[in-house]
């Protein structure tokens, strides 16, 4: 397979052994390279040397890179990792800025959480004047805006986004889950959202396949969306490749990142991976989701930095039944013990274990969405089983039988004779233990920027943390406060 899709050569500079070598300033600076690359870890130094001393050296290196060194590409901007977030970011700096950039991934777009993310661009469940409250509300507003501007240029963001004002429904069926519901209504309706509080009857009447009894009902947003996150990650990695044509784009997919150069005074320079140096002038993100914590950690390995980066996988299992055809939904749903589940904290005893106890805690609850190509799926599950993606048939058949509880006509389908329609997307959400996700510089590493940890809500939260970190790499000042996202040594 052919790793590069599109790459752009800008001001190449070329790497020997941790000593970077530029065709423009002929030069030999002083670096320290930390690399991961074959297990083998380096940190160097080296001083300038005499003109003659350099001149020997280059054409020593130019005989040895080739059969070396990796090939060498400089942009203004590195994003490592493809998902949701880091094509966001990409795509803010392209957009907001004339900065050319890079996107690096150790596999693919959508081959991590964002391939399985079920498509809520949702504010039912969060919670006004929380920390996460203003992000929350800025992203929502930056993608009404994108897809307006998808309208404008003649196109149906329904149609490229998966985008659709379904509106959301919170359910309950006890009356202590109304009373939490009734909570929830009024606290969203104080900070200016259209809410309502929906008694069993007239949930009926908006969701007539929905069973949730008399004492039940629901919090409903009509103002929630919901999207097609594949299709959203296509688009947007296509936008992008537009500005390939301008020289301010780049690709490489298939190429896991192992190691950075660092210049003697903590600057990040470039991150390796087994084929390519990719340098950058003014920043490097890291948005790799939940691979971060381990990544970071193996970057700095041999360096004096320490770093606390605490994003573990957790896992999620959702059941897509394609074309569906035995009933409609007309909004969003999600059982209101969702919050319960998506707050529960990992005992500090599994996140030390490292997952090799196999201390494995699981939750279950029902989320419910038709897509815009008529697809019904379900969730979803939530598990600490270490960065494990295989499909669990017990999670499955839990999330029919959930499901089933609130949509009893289900029990007249057998997940066997579905067999031929269904599908699965297994997913690890990037989970942070207190509930946010880490953005900003990196303390300690010069032009290194984080953007992760977003759980259960990279897909909402995306176009805000890509516009706040586009905002700290361009010195703008952020709309929204990024105090609480700070990193700390
Ligand atoms: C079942 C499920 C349902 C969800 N539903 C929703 C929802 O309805 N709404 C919502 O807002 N959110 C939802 N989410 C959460 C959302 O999908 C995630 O928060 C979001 O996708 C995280 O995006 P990301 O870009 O940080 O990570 P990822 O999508 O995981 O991307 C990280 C990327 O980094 C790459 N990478 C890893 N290591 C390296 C390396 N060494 N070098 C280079 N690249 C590397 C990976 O290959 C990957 O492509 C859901 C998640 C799951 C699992």
């Amino acid at each position: 397979m052919v790793s590069l899709s599109l790459s752009i050569s800008l001001n190449p500079d070329r790497l020997i052994d941790g000593i970077i070598v530029s065709p423009q300033r002929q030069l030999l600076r002083r670096v320290a390279t930390i690399s991961s690359t074959s297990g083998c870890h380096l940190l160097r130094k080296r001083s300038l040397s005499t003109s003659a001393e350099k001149n020997r050296r280059n054409k020593v290196a130019a005989v040895r890179m080739s059969s070396i060194t990796p090939a060498s590409h400089s942009y203004d901007v590195v994003v490592v990792g493809a998902g949701i977030i880091g094509l966001s970011i990409a795509r803010q700096l392209l957009i907001s800025s004339d900065l050319s950039v890079a996107v690096v991934d150790s596999a693919v777009p959508c081959s991590g959480a964002t391939g399985a993310g079920q498509g809520y661009i949702w504010m039912v469940h969060k919670v006004p004047g929380s920390e996460k409250w203003e992000l929350a509300m800025r992203s929502r507003e930056l993608w009404e805006k994108f897809s307006d501007d998808i309208k404008c240029q003649g196109m149906d963001p329904e149609e490229v986004l998966g985008w659709k004002k379904t509106g959301s429904l919170l359910v309950g069926k006890t009356s202590d889950e109304m009373a939490v519901l009734k909570g929830k209504v009024d606290q969203l309706s104080k900070a200016g959202l259209n809410a309502k509080l929906l008694c069993s009857n007239d949930l009926k009447k908006i969701e007539p396949v929905l069973v949730v009894g008399e004492e039940g009902g629901a919090a409903f947003l009509p103002d929630d969306y919901q999207l097609d996150a594949r299709r959203s990650v296509a688009y947007i990695e296509k936008e992008n490749r537009k500005y390939a044509n301008e020289g301010r784009y780049g690709e490489y997919y298939n190429q896991p990142v192992t190691g950075l150069l660092r210049s003697g005074n903590g600057k990040v320079e470039a991150v390796h991976t087994p084929k390519y140096s990719l340098y950058s002038k003014k920043a490097i993100v890291i948005s790799t989701g939940c691979w971060t914590g381990s990544l970071m950690q193996d970057l700095i390995k041999d360096s004096d930095i320490k770093l606390n980066i605490p994003v573990k996988p957790r896992k999620g299992h959702l059941l897509v039944i394609e074309n569906f055809s035995s009933f409609k939904l007309n909004h969003g749903l999600m059982e209101v013990g969702y919050i319960g589940h998506q707050d529960a904290i990992l005992q500090p005893n599994n996140l030390d274990s490292g997952y090799d106890n196999h201390a494995e805690t699981s939750s279950i609850s029902m989320t419910a969405t038709m897509d815009t190509l008529g697809n019904l799926v379900l969730g979803s599950s939530r598990q600490f089983v270490g960065f494990n993606t295989e499909i669990n048939e017990k999670i499955i058949n839990n999330i029919w039988e959930r499901a089933q509880d609130f949509f009893p006509s289900l029990k007249e389908l057998s997940l066997k004779d579905l067999e031929k329609t269904r599908q699965v997307r297994v997913g690890l959400r990037p989970y942070m233990p207190g509930g946010k996700p880490m953005i900003g510089p990196v303390p300690g590493l010069s032009n290194l920027f984080l953007a992760a940890g977003h759980e259960g809500e990279g897909l909402t939260l995306a176009l805000g943390t890509a516009e706040m970190v586009a905002d700290m790499v361009l010195g703008n000042s952020c709309k929204v406060d990024n105090a609480p996202y700070a990193l700390h040594a």
